[in-house]
């Protein structure tokens, strides 16, 4: 950090030098003058206390070095970066109001200043006053309209106000179709609180509307079918189930005490219903196979299990499959045979979900990851149970 802070302020010293330098170039017709000027003298002061390792005398200097006009703007901007990045927001906040209040920026640079300057704000908790400055910047016709709904939003998302996260994100909508997956997860968070209050009714009608909005949600098929199936309602939530299958069978693991609940009041063939999924499943996923694997004994009796799951784990190895195949071996001690006990240790130690955004693994199911703050971007680790 403290490395790349020292590039930016020597980028930035090259860049001041530069600009002086063609500026007295032009002042003297291309004939340098013999000795420096105010100016020169104040860049060449922040140049030192750089070398010197004492970057915040560095960067007053060079901000008094250099005259706010339309083409010091972005360096200026650039310096009140440079201040948010390196958690000194105050002193961002002042570069940032010190340019907005100049009579002479040009429309698009003003808008660029207020939007840092909303980025500041929110840097340090100040959101309503960065709320309004975006607000503002959103309701007008700046080419920074649709960056400004992003901060807004992501604004309303940091302090769970989803209403308004929504009322914004329909409008970002309207700019990115792909929001559809973020906007649809907001219904959700609704829908979440509703059954916290056990408002049934109206956590069913936040999900409507966010399958309306995302048809692939993931969440909204789950906590639909888990709605379902707690008012009784079998049928209903064995629909959504085949649905999950057939949208994103690499989620059915997540369903499997659903699928059962169902099985079990005749709802769903719960066979049928895995080996679709197996079938479906851009690789089959061994938790699954381990669901149908307890399936066969139920009806069929161990051996046939052992059958099935031999057959599985000849073409996809997995611990977990070898830690099942020994269960149904017969149950062994601890002491006589610690090897189940072992297997089922190294399964328990692997991650289970990872985040296709930013890699993050852990081993519980995110539908925001809770590194890179993605939405819809945790999904089961296929591999996990494979090694
Ligand atoms: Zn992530």
């Amino acid at each position: 950090m403290q490395e790349l802070m020292f590039l930016g302020l020597f980028v930035l010293a090259l860049a001041i030098g530069w600009f002086l330098g063609r500026r007295e170039a032009i002042k003297v017709g291309f004939m340098l003058q013999p000795h420096g000027s105010a100016v020169d003298k104040q860049y060449f002061i922040g140049l030192n206390y750089l070398l010197n390792e004492q970057p915040d005398e560095a960067i007053e200097t060079f901000i008094r070095a250099l005259e706010v006009n339309p083409e010091t703007v972005e360096t200026h901007i650039a310096i009140g970066k440079l201040f948010c990045q390196r958690g000194d927001v105050e002193r961002a906040i002042k570069v940032h109001q010190n340019l907005l209040a100049r009579p002479n920026l040009t429309p698009e640079q003003g808008d660029r200043v207020q939007l840092e300057l909303a980025r500041d704000y929110l840097a340090v908790g100040m959101h309503q006053r960065a709320e309004r400055l975006l607000e503002e910047l959103a309701d007008s016709g700046s080419s920074l309209r649709a960056e400004a709904l992003v901060d807004l939003v992501a604004a309303y998302e940091h302090q769970h106000e989803w209403r308004e996260a929504i009322a914004v994100g329909e409008r970002l909508l309207r700019e990115r179709a792909d929001f559809s997956v973020t906007l649809a997860q907001y219904h959700c968070e609704l829908a979440a609180r509703a059954v916290q209050r056990r408002e049934t009714a109206e956590a069913q009608l936040h999900l409507r509307t966010a399958l309306k909005v995302e048809p692939l949600c993931v969440r909204a098929l789950i906590m639909s079918a888990e709605l379902q199936v707690h008012g009784g309602d079998y049928k209903g939530a064995a629909r959504l189930l085949q649905r999950l299958a057939e949208q994103a069978p690499d989620f059915v693991p997540e369903v499997l005490a659903l699928a059962e609940r169902c099985a079990d009041n005749g709802a769903l063939d719960l066979a049928e219903y895995l080996d679709q999924a197996l079938e479906r499943a851009t690789k089959p996923v061994v938790s699954v196979v381990l669901a149908r694997t307890r399936q066969i004994q139920r009806e069929q009796g161990a051996a046939s299990a052992e059958r099935f799951l031999l057959q599985r784990l000849l073409v996809q190895p997995s611990l977990s499959g070898v830690h099942e195949l020994l269960r149904l071996r017969g149950p062994a001690s601890p002491e006589t045979d610690p090897l189940p006990e072992l297997l089922e240790a190294l399964v328990r130690a692997r991650p289970r979900y990872r985040c296709d955004s930013c890699g993050f693994t852990g081993s519980k199911l995110y539908w925001q990851c809770p590194s890179c703050q993605s939405w819809s971007t945790v999904k089961p680790l296929k591999g996990h149970e494979l090694s």
